[in-house]
């Protein structure tokens, strides 16, 4: 399943690629409104995890020499 099927169409701040940077107000995502449009689009944390973790993983495709922690950190850990 793509990302973009899980895209719930309440959430206006989504990443650009292969920038990541938002669409909509093109700071890094997820940038402040997504942390909080993200979350009230989804109340349940297991599907908010694994949609947060399906940009991670994506992310971490897509910049093989990153480092886990760090985008761990931006994608995931803010939501818990
Ligand atoms: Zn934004």
């Amino acid at each position: 399943m793509d990302v973009v099927d899980r895209q719930p169409n309440l959430i206006r701040h989504l990443p650009n690629r292969p920038g990541w940077n938002c669409i909509a107000c093109t700071e890094p995502w997820p940038c402040e409104v997504a942390r909080v449009e993200v979350p009230l689009a989804m109340p349940d944390p297991i599907q908010l995890a694994m949609f947060l973790w399906g940009y991670l993983e994506e992310f971490l495709l897509e910049h093989q020499t990153g480092a886990f922690g760090e985008a761990h950190e931006r994608f995931l850990a803010w939501s818990r």
